[in-house]
């Protein structure tokens, strides 16, 4: 986050914050903010929002008090305390992974305790920390909660629902926003990252539709065949989109890295989807 550790990201549906185009927007707010912030006269407890939570924030314990029924997720950080430090774990809907030193730790915390995970903010994350959690997701024999991405992706190569790297993470051009602390909008956490924007927040949508960013995202699997690119030769594409060759984030390390990782989870579906013993759970969980 741009604003340092003493910041939060809300997730909550995009009508709540006047997107009613948008079933998803992502508030980066500052921690004085998230306590007299006015999204939370408006919940509806029946509703999900994901608060993300680094482990060590001073107001944990402030949060947990109105959690109520609320989707609270809580996020585990690299720092030293177990998981239930931010909330306690029948309290948590799913946990977010960032990258880090615990990171594969924290995950193997969540399978054992039943927690489902997502692994967030991917394009930080090494190629051998990606490579761990697959290798977590796909054998371990008592794991039987979710990790995402794997579990979306595995589910759509088993020939489920289609999903690739864009809809498993929720950054879907036109349908998801990401509003940075300093009032900036883009798709995603990765793209404010990388100073992409389509505008300001006070901006309207049209607005930001018109932007060079939304115009390019909208074009861009389209581009990548008009233009013979990689991708468009890429095993690998179906469960991509070419996610890490979007405009102005382009990052040929982890498109490496996320080949041989699909070709793996390829692998194991299909051999599982194979007649004949062990053929009975294409997904691995
Ligand atoms: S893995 Fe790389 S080359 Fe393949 S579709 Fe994704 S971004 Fe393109």
């Amino acid at each position: 986050m741009s604003a340092g550790r003493a910041t939060v990201a809300v997730d909550l549906p995009g009508e709540w914050v006047g997107l009613p185009a948008c079933s998803r927007a992502v508030l980066e707010m500052a921690e004085a903010e998230l306590a007299t912030s006015d999204w939370r006269a408006s919940l509806d407890v029946s509703r999900a929002v994901r608060v993300s939570v680094p482990e060590d924030a001073t107001w944990g314990p402030a949060l947990r008090a109105y959690s109520g029924a609320l989707s609270i997720r809580a996020v585990t950080e690299t720092r030293g305390a177990p998981l239930t430090t931010v909330l306690p774990w029948w309290e948590c809907a799913s946990a977010e992974i960032p990258p880090g030193r615990m990171a594969l730790r924290r995950l193997r915390e969540c399978g054992e305790a039943g927690i489902p995970a997502r692994l967030v903010d991917l394009d930080l994350w090494s190629g051998a920390d990606l490579a761990g959690a697959l290798d977590f997701y796909l054998t371990c024999p008592t794991l039987e909660t979710p990790i995402e991405p794997w579990h979306s992706l595995a589910v759509a190569v088993s020939g489920g629902s289609p999903c690739d790297l864009w809809h498993a993470e929720a950054a879907v051009v036109g349908s998801s926003v990401y509003i940075a602390a300093q009032g900036l909008a883009t798709l995603s956490a990765r793209l404010a990252r990388h100073g992409q924007w389509f505008g300001g927040w006070d901006e309207t949508w049209e607005r930001w539709r018109c932007s060079a960013l939304w115009r390019e995202l909208e074009g861009h699997r389209r581009a990548l065949f008009l233009m013979r690119t990689d991708c468009a030769f890429c095993p690998a594409f179906p469960w991509c989109g070419g996610f890490w060759t979007v405009p102005g984030a382009d990052d040929r390390m982890h498109c490496e890295a996320w080949r041989g990782l699909v070709a793996r989870l390829v692998a194991v579906a299909y051999e599982a989807m194979a007649p004949g013993p062990g053929g009975a759970d294409p997904v691995g969980t």
